[in-house]
Formats: C-alpha cells, structure tokens, sequence
C-alpha cells in the first residue's frame, strides 16, 4: 500500500482515485478548482470548473469506455444510468438498411454516456463515496517537493506541502508537470506540442432525443459535424473546422450556425430540440505528448503523467477519456506488479507499458487529425486532397465502405469506438480488399450535404 497523490479532479483524476484505491493504496485528490459537485441533475446549470476548457462542450465515451468501466468500476455505470445517462447503441444510429438486422456481438457497441458535467459529477460522487479516497477541492498544485530526483509530493498555494509515495499528475491539457519538474532542477521531458488547428462551434439541446441518421462523426467539405447523444433527453451538435478557415467563424453566430446545419440532411434533425443559449466555442487546443523517460533514464522518479497531463490531442475522435481510462488502468496494474519501494522501476515500467498500450492510440490519433486538417485546409483552398499515404486512402474507402455493407459498418464501428485497431482490420482475410472494392472509388465526400460553396452561402445569407 502507498500514499499517492493524484493532481486533479477531472475525468482521470477521478477514475485514477478510485482504481488505485480499489487496490489497497491511500489516495488524496487535490483539485484547483474550489466548487464542490452538485448533484448530477443540477451540475449543467450550477457547476462552475474553469480548470477544464472543455467542461461544457460536447462529450460522447466511446463504447470501449463503457466496456473497461463496467468491468472496473460498474457502479459508476450504474451511478451514471441512475443519474439519467443514456445507455445507447451506437451501431443503431445507423439507419436499418446500413446496419442490416441486429445480429450476436452487436451489444459490443453499446456505450453509456452524459454531458461532461453530469458525468463527472457522477464520477466525483462514486469517487467520494470510496474508501481510501481524501479528495480537497481549492488547493492549487504550485510546484514539487524533491530529494535528488525523486519527487516526494507537491507544494501547493498557501504554503502547503503533501508528501507521497507516488504523485500521479492527471492536470489535464494544461498540466505544469515539465515546468515544475525543471524548476526542481529534473531535466526536461521530452515535449512534442503544436496547436491542432481545429475549431469547435457547440450547441447543445433538449427534447426528443432524434433517430439516428448516421455515424456521430460526419465529415463533409470543409466541416466535420459531430451528433452526440446525452443524458436526460440532452445532446450536442458541433461543427468542426480548421483555425485557419476565416470564412467560416461566422459559425459563432447561433443564427448563422443553425442556418449552416440545416443543408446537412443527416444533422438537421439534430437540430429540432430546444437549443441552451448561445453557441460554445472552441480553439487553440494543441496536440502535446511528453515522454519523462529521456534517453532510457527517468526525469525524475515519485512521479507520473495519466491521461491528458501525458497526452492529449484534437477530441473530434472522442478517445481521450477512454484513453485515459486505459491509461489509468495500466498505471494500477503496474503498481500493482512492481515494489511500490523501487521508485526507479515503477517509473521506468509504466514508461514502457504507457509506450507500447496507449501511446499508438495517440499517434494514430494524431495521425488522422493531421490528413483531416489539411483535407480541411485543402478544401478552403478549393484543392483536392491527395496525399501520399495509403493509409489515408484506406481509411476513406473504410467508410465509404460502410455506407453500403453491414459488415463493412461494425468493422468501422469498431474502429470509432475503440473496440478495434486498424491492425486488427487490416488482418482479417479478406476484408481490406473487400474495402478496396467497395469503397475506393467512392465520392470525395459520400455523405449527402452542401459543398463548400453552398456552407458559405447559408452561414452569409442567415
Ligand atoms: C472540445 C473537447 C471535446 C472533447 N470531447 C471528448 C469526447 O467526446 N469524448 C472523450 O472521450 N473525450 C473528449 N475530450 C477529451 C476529454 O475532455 C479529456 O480527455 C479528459 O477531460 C481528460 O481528463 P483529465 O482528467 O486528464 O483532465 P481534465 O478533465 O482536464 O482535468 C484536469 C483537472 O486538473 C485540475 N488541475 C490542473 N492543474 C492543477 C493544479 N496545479 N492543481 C490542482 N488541480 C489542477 C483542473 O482544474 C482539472 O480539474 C474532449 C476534449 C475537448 C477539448
């Protein structure tokens, strides 16, 4: 058993609290953020966590989530379904002749989802109620205490130090990890960090949830759109663009974004509800990844990174709780496996487990995010997008695919929800050729909706 201390109370934080506690170790929270959670009916209206950027814009966990949770902590699924989360299967947004009849294995898709605050006020109310688990909200993480290079806790705003046996940072996107680290004289970690170029136009509503018309990731010329069931006859519609796109910031304007939506004949329906005030903005989001294992020697041992505070990308995907939730798994089974005493190895173990389970999933990740926005980019320029990347052509003739094969359509569907690798597509006999013929030769953009042209006329004439 260990004293662990883990930096933030967000989705992570809170999930890493618990699965370490589950396992016999003392775990105390520290979260900047000084309101306490409401109760999840009310934590949409009165919740207020300017610690995280993306609190109130739209979130969906992908089916594997789902899967790990109920594996690990089901009472949180429970906790979540009781607090009016959706439990929804993701294959049936599809329209019937996509999907074909529901067959054995199709419940795999299912997922259980909420907005991001009831969800985690969820989260945070089945954290508190765990033993082992302190968690004090209102203390601010402002640096490390270290001996040689072994962090031994934090300091914190106030003059507060807390010592550990393991400090798991789970900060977020704007984690202070590497600054602190270097300011207690640790090299530097290895960060590779760029701003993903997208934008984020959200609206959520209220109402008759719609029927599904189509996968919740649409990708159409010059926007993506995003259709996210929630809780509580709730969901969220986004649009997606690339930062550099000046002639579609218009999209701000709840007028001119209701305007632009409704040339999509797959979204529009999503668009029939009771909208919250306002459209929620979002830009600058950068793709970080930081490596504390610097040419085969730890930065600093006592210490690690979950989730987002490890990595974190564009979320159009929608992997990062999952992510991180994998990512928080790993960290207790290494804990579990290794002599809490042997500082060096606990670091260097999850450094190499963290390298080989979760870190292609950021770069394949990160891989579709940099081919989408220079589609994106291509598309304003009024270029068609041919990269010399096989991949890239696989991957479009994967979904075209989809549109006209039910096979094609849980293979894909396992793929964005994370039941499935592109190895474990590409390995099936048969199947890539089968999505070659099918889908290569498929429009640009196969889903029905405006071209470029058409967006900018809706978003300039509304
Ligand atoms: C626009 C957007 C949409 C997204 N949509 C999805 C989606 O659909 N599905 C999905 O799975 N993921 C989505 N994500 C990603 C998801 O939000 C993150 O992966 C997830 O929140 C990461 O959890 P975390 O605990 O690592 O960080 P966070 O949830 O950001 O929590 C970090 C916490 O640390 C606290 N903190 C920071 N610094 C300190 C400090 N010094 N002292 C004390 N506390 C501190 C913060 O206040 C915060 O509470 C989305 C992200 C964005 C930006």
């Amino acid at each position: 058993m260990s004293r662990i201390l883990v930096l933030g109370a967000g989705l992570c934080g809170l999930t890493t609290a618990m699965l370490l506690a589950r396992d016999g170790h003392e775990v105390t929270v520290l979260e900047r953020d000084p309101a306490e959670p409401p109760a999840p009916a009310d934590a949409w209206q009165a919740w207020h966590r300017p610690g995280v950027n993306q609190f109130r814009l739209p979130h969906l966990m992908a089916a594997r989530w789902r899967v790990e949770m109920e594996a690990e902590l089901p009472e949180v699924i429970g906790a979540l379904e009781a607090a009016g989360g959706l439990r929804i299967n993701l294959l049936g947004l599809l329209p019937a002749e996509r999907r074909g009849e529901w067959r054995d294995g199709d419940e795999r898709f299912e997922t259980v989802t909420a907005r991001r605050p009831v969800l985690e006020a969820v989260l945070a109310a089945v954290a508190a109620g765990t033993s082992r688990v302190t968690i004090r909200r209102g203390f601010t993480v402002s640096g490390l205490l270290t001996e040689g290079s072994r962090v031994t806790g934090v300091l914190a705003e106030g003059g507060h130090t807390l010592r550990a046996d393991l400090v798991v940072d789970c900060g977020g996107r704007r984690s202070a990890l590497g600054s602190w680290l270097i300011a207690a004289g640790a090299r530097r970690p290895v960060e590779e960090r760029a701003d993903c170029g997208f934008v984020y136009y959200g609206r959520h509503f209220q109402g008759r949830l719609p029927e599904g018309q189509g996968n919740v990731l649409q990708r159409y010329e010059s926007a993506s759109i995003l259709t996210l069931p929630g809780d509580n006859g709730t969901w969220s519609v986004a649009l997606i663009t690339s930062g550099r796109d000046k002639a579609l910031r218009g999209l701000r304007d709840p007028a001119r974004w209701d305007a632009a939506l409704a040339g999509y004949p797959l979204a529009a329906p999503w668009c029939d509800g009771e909208p919250a005030e306002g459209v929620d903005v979002i830009a600058g989001i950068e793709d970080r990844h930081r490596g504390f294992v610097v040419d085969g020697e730890p930065v600093a041992t006592g210490v690690v990174a979950v989730g987002d505070a490890w990595a974190c990308t564009n979320p159009s995907l929608g992997r990062g709780a999952t992510i991180g939730l994998l990512h928080a798994i790993g960290l207790r089974d290494v804990l579990h496996d290794t002599d809490p005493e042997d500082h060096d190895k606990v670091v260097r173990r999850f450094h190499d487990w963290t390298s080989a389970a979760v870190e292609p999933l950021y770069r394949g990740t990160l891989w579709y995010d940099r081919h989408r926005l220079a589609e994106l980019d291509a598309d304003a320029a009024g270029v068609h997008y041919r990269p010399d990347d096989p991949r890239w052509a696989f991957s479009l003739a994967t979904f075209a695919a989809s549109l006209v094969d039910p096979d094609v359509a849980r293979e894909y569907q396992a793929l964005t929800t994370m039941l499935a690798t592109p190895d474990d597509l590409v390995s099936q006999p048969g199947l890539p050729e089968k999505i070659m013929r099918l889908g290569a030769s498929a429009p640009a953009y196969p889903l029905p909706g405006p071209g470029r042209r058409e967006l900018l006329a809706a978003i300039e004439g509304s």
